[in-house]
């Protein structure tokens, strides 16, 4: 029923972001995105009442699962045997992926009001992971894969474009879930890209300058970048310091945290 906060005799939590899948053709059609084979090393964030759990488990015979909601771990213990799903009991905020085996395969529905430093997280993780399929709501997707000039471009999608290839495959109806959330969902392939860490010599300086390059959207370089580059840089990077920071593609922002690392070392 529409509305209705339980499932399964499980009070949904909002502050879990709970919303759990319902629909078996949307369910079938993301397991069936994953193809986890037997020996993949899968981990699934938030497996809530298992609905992705239950078919994934299928395909590849064994999990890990991470998840914060004790009265939901008590269900999966009495559900699986540990030879079948090694439960990791707590915030995948700050579980260390780099402990499970490699290379990770990591999928979920995930909670949609943790998604974007979910997101950050994970991309440490980057050189120990195979993929990355998740559910999280459209408009977030819309930001990961969007291109400059794109309203969507932003920090998220520099950010992570520059660690992953990244696709959307498909859209996902609020109706889709108990309960059903507002908005529209979708889900989205991740892939690392070999050697990103080679291509910027400082990732977290990147991540200074593109917060500040989109801090203030209407701002042009010269402006949201005044301390860290003079107008003999932008000249050497030939790029436009009357610009705004949308304008400028990742691979942009890659030399800039380069030429400045490289002028300050
Ligand atoms: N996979 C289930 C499904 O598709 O029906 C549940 C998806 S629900 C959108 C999100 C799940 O993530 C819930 O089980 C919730 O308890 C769990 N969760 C929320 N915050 C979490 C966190 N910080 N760490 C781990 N799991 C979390």
């Amino acid at each position: 029923m529409r509305g209705d906060q339980s499932h399964q005799g499980h009070l949904a939590r909002k502050r879990f972001g709970q919303n759990f899948l319902v629909d078996r053709e949307i369910i079938a059609r993301i397991v069936s995105s994953i193809a986890a084979q037997p020996g993949d090393h899968v981990v699934e964030i938030g497996p809530g009442l298992g609905a992705l759990t239950v078919p994934l488990l299928a395909a590849c015979k064994h999990l890990h699962v991470v998840e914060i909601d004790r009265d939901l771990i008590a269900r999966l213990r009495e559900k699986y045997s540990e030879e079948q799903v090694a439960i990791h009991e707590g915030d995948a905020l700050k579980f260390d992926f780099a402990s499970l085996p490699a290379p990770l395969r990591v999928v979920g529905n995930l909670p949609y009001n943790i998604s974007t430093p979910l997101l950050f997280h994970l991309a440490e993780f980057a050189e120990h992971v195979r993929d990355m399929t998740f559910m999280l709501q459209k408009e977030v997707v819309d930001r990961m894969v969007a291109e400059p000039g794109d309203e969507a471009y932003g920090r998220l999608s520099v950010m992570l474009q520059y660690r992953f290839a990244m696709a959307h495959l498909f859209d996902v109806p609020g109706d889709a879930f108990r309960p059903a959330p507002k908005v529209t969902s979708a889900i989205v392939y991740m892939r690392p890209k070999p050697g990103a860490d080679l291509l910027c010599r400082d990732a977290a300086l990147m991540g200074r300058i593109v917060t500040a390059a989109f801090g203030q959207r209407r701002k042009t370089l010269r402006n949201t970048l005044g301390d860290w580059l003079q107008a003999a840089d932008y000249e050497a990077l030939q790029i436009d310091a009357g610009l705004r920071g949308e304008r400028l593609a990742m691979e942009d922002y890659v030399r800039i945290a380069n030429h400045i690392g490289g002028r300050d070392a």
